[in-house]
């Protein structure tokens, strides 16, 4: 179970955590795009960090929703109405939940990805943050289904999303600015696909003892 405190939680840690990583995403992003994917990132998550005392009265789909909002109208790059969809989508599917179960834990992600896809319409494959999340997303439905702890569910997701952000490497970007490098973008790990790595990480860390 994940109550709006967790929640909560995780948006402080991917916030702290994005903020930390600020340089190392630029310099991802430097290989491949404009050099600007930590600080796009660093610039959502501070304006939503402003925002972190109002939400801790707020419920889960709110908080969400929120975020989503903030990061479409603070983020000027692709990330910004990404993730912004993201997590728009993410509160649509925690709408009316006071707590969230495995499942819903589960059905948020699938949403979270769901709103990336509908917005970048990206395939896996195509060096995104979509070769993070999709494994995350398999990897948390069969932990589900094998009826694993949340900290397990959490765990397996981010492994896989790390995986899947590896993997990423000797990938041809076809979608976002990578793909103006054609060849060259072969070679360089996708910086969407490690911020996305980074939430799940975090979201793992904070459900550790669920
Ligand atoms: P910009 O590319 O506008 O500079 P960012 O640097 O913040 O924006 O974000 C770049 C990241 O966005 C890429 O590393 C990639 O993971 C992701 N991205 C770009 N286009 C798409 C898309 N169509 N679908 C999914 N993710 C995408
Ligand atoms: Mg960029």
């Amino acid at each position: 179970m994940m109550t709006n405190e967790d929640t909560l939680r995780w948006l402080e840690r991917v916030a702290d955590v994005l903020h930390e990583n600020r340089e190392y995403l630029t310099q991802l992003d430097s290989a491949i795009g404009d050099a600007d994917h930590g600080i796009n990132m660093d610039r959502g998550f501070t304006a939503v960090r402003d925002k972190f005392s109002a939400m801790a009265s707020m419920d889960i789909a709110t908080q969400m929703r929120t975020v989503g909002s903030t990061l479409v109208s603070t983020v000027g790059g692709a990330s910004g109405p990404l993730y912004g969809t993201a997590f728009l989508r993410a509160g649509g599917a925690a709408a009316g939940k006071t707590e969230l179960a495995h499942a819903d834990v589960v059905a948020m992600l699938d949403a979270f990805l769901g709103g990336i896809v509908a917005r970048g319409k990206a395939q896996p494959g195509e060096k995104t943050m979509v070769d993070a999340l999709t494994p995350a997303l398999a990897a948390a439905k069969q932990a589900l289904t094998a009826n694993a702890s949340l900290a397990e569910i959490t765990a397996r997701a981010a492994a896989a999303a790390e995986e899947g952000m590896k993997a990423t490497i000797p990938m041809l970007a076809t979608k976002g600015r990578a793909s103006y490098l054609g060849e060259r973008s072969i070679g360089h790990q996708d910086p969407g696909a490690t911020s996305s790595w980074l939430m799940l990480r975090s979201l793992a860390e904070v459900c550790a003892n669920m």
